[in-house]
């Protein structure tokens, strides 16, 4: 059976085709620069990338671009073979312990969340309602990057803040990489061959958050209210001083909304090296001798640290510490300057074997596990849709 996992924003729809039970991605591509007369249409099958740049007037024009690529070169027969939509919802609030299979009150209450993530819930709204216009006989499913993290505890979710905050407005810490989070710490009980275990999942890529996963539930989790909270990543800062904003906005003479800018897009490894908010080219830099590179990423492996440290005391000990996404799968070095500083933990890594970004790189000494697993969202969704097809 045929299965659609998609990932919209406000100008793009990227999609993966699975056959499922199997997995297997058969095509995969998407439609980015929505809405302008120069809007690219790509598609990727055995091999093949075929790309058209041409006017795409909204989401649903998008949809049908795509669908009618699908047909054209033949990976489908017709539209009918699609069983069914997933798709990833950035937001589920306190409102989504699970995914849902998609009719009015879901949609409406995906909306309803839009003031927690402006960006990315009206957008999927958008492109759901487009997909369900041109595929109206499959089930819709969303699969939230919330839900994984609604299973942590008062004392872990809750601020310090008034607590009408929480009651009245819904200010607390929901997460996000939930799909991440899941499918990495999923992995790792098949590897451990156990339900029953203590596992760090850290996702580092330009978005970086930190979960702690105790027998397959989220404990807690490092992003916060928004993702702005946690570790820095590429571009923005992770949590700070909160009395900083005001001091900084007097000196800057900006207002809260440039503020707010400046920590989502121009923190991180960016505002630290001045230089560039990606890990390959902070690497370059570092190996030419630039000292603010180089505190960007120490900056970042210590906080990482810092974390793992906090939930091995919180889970009470740790029988896995994963690392996954762009640079947790393929950065060496950020692993190594992170693992340096969990010896205290009995936390012991292979040089050669983390070099070469291998599965396991803990040698057989250690007392944790030590993992590099390769994150897999889209199938997450596929196999969350494939539940709700009968
Ligand atoms: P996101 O999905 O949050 O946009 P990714 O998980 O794709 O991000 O990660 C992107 C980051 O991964 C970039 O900073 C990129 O430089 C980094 N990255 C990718 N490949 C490598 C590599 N071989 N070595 C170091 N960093 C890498």
């Amino acid at each position: 059976m045929k299965i659609m996992s998609v990932n919209s924003g406000s100008s793009s729809i990227k999609f993966q085709l699975f056959i499922m039970p199997e997995e297997k991605v058969i095509s995969k591509g998407q439609v980015e620069k929505i809405g302008f007369d120069d809007a690219i249409c790509t598609l990727r099958y055995n091999g093949e990338v075929y790309k058209k740049v041409l006017p795409i007037k909204d989401h649903a024009v998008g949809v049908k671009m795509i669908i009618d690529g699908l047909i054209e070169h033949k990976v489908l027969k017709s539209m009918d073979e699609i069983k069914g939509v997933g798709h990833r919802i950035v937001q589920g609030g306190e409102i989504f312990k699970k995914s849902e299979l998609i009719d009015k009150r879901v949609l409406d209450d995906i909306i309803s969340l839009s003031d927690m993530a402006p960006l990315h819930n009206p957008a999927h709204a958008t492109a759901i309602k487009a997909f369900k216009k041109i595929m109206p006989n499959v089930p819709h499913v969303a699969v939230f990057d919330t839900t994984f993290h609604q299973t942590m505890a008062e004392d872990a979710y809750m601020y310090a803040v008034p607590y009408f905050w929480y009651s009245k407005y819904g200010v607390r810490k929901y997460g996000a990489h939930g799909t991440s989070h899941k499918y990495v710490s999923e992995e790792t009980n098949k590897l451990l061959s156990r339900e029953n275990t203590k596992v760090i999942v850290c996702h580092i890529g330009n978005g970086a958050s930190i979960s702690a996963v105790k027998d397959g539930r989220c404990v807690d989790t490092s992003m916060g209210f928004t993702p702005l909270d946690g570790i820095p990543m590429g571009t923005r800062s992770g949590s700070l001083d909160p009395a900083i904003l005001n001091f900084m906005e007097n000196k800057l003479n900006i207002g809260t909304d440039e503020m707010y800018e400046i920590l989502n897009k121009k923190s991180g490894y960016l505002g630290v090296s001045e230089l560039t908010s990606d890990a390959r080219d902070l690497e370059a830099a570092i190996d030419k001798g630039n000292k603010k590179a180089k505190l960007a990423f120490d900056l970042q492996a210590k906080r990482i640290a810092d974390y793992i440290g906090s939930y091995y005391v919180y889970m009470g000990g740790l029988d896995a510490l994963c690392f996954t996404a762009g640079i947790g799968e393929n950065s060496p070095r950020l692993r190594k300057l992170v693992l340096d500083r969990l010896s205290v933990l009995g936390v012991k890594y292979d040089e050669k074997l983390n070099n070469e970004n291998k599965l396991v790189i803990s040698t057989n000494e250690s007392k944790v596990k030590v993992f590099v697993i390769r994150t897999d969202e889209e199938v997450m969704i596929a196999r969350d849709t494939m539940k709700f097809i009968k």
